[in-house]
């Protein structure tokens, strides 16, 4: 409905009588500018990522154009998918070399091709050097030609809108919320089978593509193009934007480059004035600008305009509410190992941080359908050995055998894909997302919906399934009403269970669970307790970490003990409970 309205307004707010034409142009390298920087708050604002490069994107999208219709006659509709091709190709083959690397190749490796762009097209004769290249024919539409920057200003529009419509698309869908989970999430992402390589990459990509679009608008609309608009400057201008507006919200980027492009135009007139001299002067004005921004409102200004949260929530309650009455149809549950038969074996586990040996030589074994917790005061390498199970750590030596195979040294996407889920001592949730959304992102393997199934909305029958699937273990851990918060603002003992509502949604064989009662009531505890008795009941086979003994003692079956590293004890509860040795690491340790 808001796109209808955004499509709706494009077509008649250019012909508003007495709109003086300077306006319309000005509005038109907006709308242009908008697109650029969107592709910039799916990239950077939520997947956490810098580029220095998208006016090179853009440059790209418009010397193709440039050069297959004045060169090669081709229509200018049909350099279109060639624009976003030259723009999507050039980012994935940058991206294929950097994304890999973390820290600041991404931004270096973009702001390279920026300047290895303008120097190139402006020192080769084929793109017409400084002179650019001329003669670029207008759109047309139904064999009008588009010369009139009015009917342009439509187009622009609609180009906008569009932009946003797919931009929605691709962030509220399985695609969507792996880039989201990018920022801040990433080991239990990938701890969900999200690829994070590639999620990276497609968010690169489609900030690439977008660029390329605006370029190719950009050529037509301007008619010519030279090196100038597609320098490092600019790509510096739409960063610029995107965070005055407000890097994390689509609605953002229309705003920033509405706010930018109107004081750049107003302080290019002004600041010689006032200042004497030629020169670009408004530069010093925005770096003031962007601190103050920084200072005053860090997320930009869109969020103090707008009340609302960066994406409207996605699946209103009653779709995705509907299981077993008419809703979608459950996933297929995996098939569980008969009770007591082998799960894990550990063997000889060992991990080093430079001196220290923070698991040391560990072995045990968990049957399956039983719970077997892992105790031991701080720093005994509880948490360590549950990263090398998982493949978010690698060991110095050992083996890890799940289900007969072997496991140490794979990947946490590949673990995720054998059933063992997990939690983090450390909640590792996206915090502005939704809580059923960051319980999907536990289903993250159980669909299939790429990113070009999600931008033509192709996915929602997938989607519905997965999100009927973590409504339905939002439920069974006690959470239902909250499903709609950001799971950010729920208490932190709540945002455990969450944790656990993640992991029961990727359909564990093996559940392993890192202090999933700290922060809890007493209350809490115990449902807790039940959940863990019912889940034990149904089949699943549970390793778990826990400081309250009361807790750990009246739920697990059988118990491993760890000091600084090596295993102390192992065995039924009530005999540990009598072991000297672990009497005495206890009170050694943690005087009660
Ligand atoms: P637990 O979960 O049993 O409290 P951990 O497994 O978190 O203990 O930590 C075991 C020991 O390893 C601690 O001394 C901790 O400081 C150390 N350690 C854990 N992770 C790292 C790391 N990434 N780098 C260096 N030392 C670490
Ligand atoms: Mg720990």
């Amino acid at each position: 409905m808001r796109f209808l309205l955004g499509f709706a307004a494009c077509a008649v707010v250019p012909w508003i009588p007495g709109l003086p034409p300077f306006w319309v142009t000005l509005a038109g390298y907006v709308g242009i500018a908008a697109i650029v920087a969107l592709g910039l708050v799916v990239l950077t604002g939520v997947g956490g990522m810098t580029s220095f490069g998208q006016a090179a994107f853009m440059g790209f999208g418009a010397y193709t154009t440039a050069l297959l219709t004045t060169r090669f006659g081709v229509s200018p509709w049909l350099t279109l998918p060639a624009a976003l091709l030259a723009a999507g190709l050039a980012a994935a083959l940058l991206g294929a070399v950097v994304l890999r690397l973390s820290g600041h190749y991404l931004p270096l490796g973009t702001l390279a091709m920026n300047v290895a762009l303008v120097y190139v097209v402006a020192n080769l004769d084929g793109f017409g050097r400084n002179d650019g290249i001329n003669g670029i024919p207008p759109l047309s539409v139904f064999g009008v030609a588009l010369t009139d920057n009015r009917p342009y200003l439509t187009v622009i529009g609609a180009a906008l809108v569009l932009a946003l419509l797919l931009t929605r698309n691709l962030l509220d869908s399985r695609s969507g919320r792996a880039i989201r989970a990018l920022r801040g999430g990433r080991i239990a992402a990938a701890a969900f089978g999200v690829r994070i390589a590639e999620a990276r990459m497609v968010a690169f990509v489609y900030a690439a593509l977008l660029a390329g679009l605006a370029g190719w608008l950009y050529a037509h609309m301007q008619r010519s193009v030279t090196p100038a608009p597609f320098g490092l400057g600019p790509s510096i201008d739409y960063l610029l934007m995107a965070v005055i507006g407000g890097v994390a919200y689509p609605g953002g980027a229309v705003l920033g480059a509405a706010v930018v492009e109107l004081i750049h135009d107003r302080l290019q007139d002004l600041l010689p004035l006032l200042i004497g001299a030629q020169g670009n002067f408004e530069t010093i004005v925005f770096g003031a600008m962007l601190l103050l921004v920084l200072q005053l409102a860090p997320e930009g200004i869109w969020p103090h305009l707008v009340r609302r949260r960066a994406f409207p929530p996605p699946h209103p309650s009653p779709s995705w509410g509907g299981a077993g009455r008419g809703g979608p149809p459950p996933l297929p549950p995996r098939a569980m190992p008969e009770r007591g038969a082998p799960l894990l074996e550990v063997s000889g586990l060992t991990r080093r941080f430079g001196g220290l040996l923070a698991v040391n030589d560990i072995g045990f074994a968990v049957a399956a359908g039983e719970i077997v917790g892992l105790i031991g005061p701080n720093g005994a390498g509880k948490s360590t050995t549950f990263n090398l199970l998982t493949g978010v750590d690698r060991p110095n030596a050992g083996a890890v055998r799940f289900q007969g195979a072997q496991f140490a040294g794979l990947p946490p996407q590949a673990v995720a894909r054998r059933g063992v889920g997990r939690t983090f001592q450390h909640v590792k949730l996206v915090p502005a997302m939704s809580v059923i959304e960051n319980v999907a992102l536990g289903c993250h393997l159980r669909g299939h919906a790429g990113p070009l199934r999600a931008l033509l909305r192709r996915d929602r029958a997938e989607e519905s399934t997965l999100f009927a699937e973590a409504a339905r273990q939002l439920a069974r851990v006690g959470l239902a009403d909250e499903a709609d918060r950001p799971a950010g603002t729920l208490a932190l003992g709540r945002q455990r269970i969450v944790e656990i509502a993640r992991a029961l949604a990727l359909d564990p064989v093996l559940l392993l669970l890192d202090e999933p009662a700290a922060g809890l009531r007493h209350a809490e505890k115990q449902a807790l307790a039940a959940l863990l008795r019912r889940l034990r009941d149904e089949g699943m086979t549970i390793l778990l970490v826990e400081h309250d003994m009361g807790f750990v003692m009246g739920l697990a079956d059988r118990l491993v003990v760890m000091n600084f590293g090596t295993k102390l004890a192992e065995g039924p509860a009530a005999e540990v409970r009598r072991d000297k040795a672990v009497i005495a690491a206890y009170l050694g340790a943690a005087p009660a």
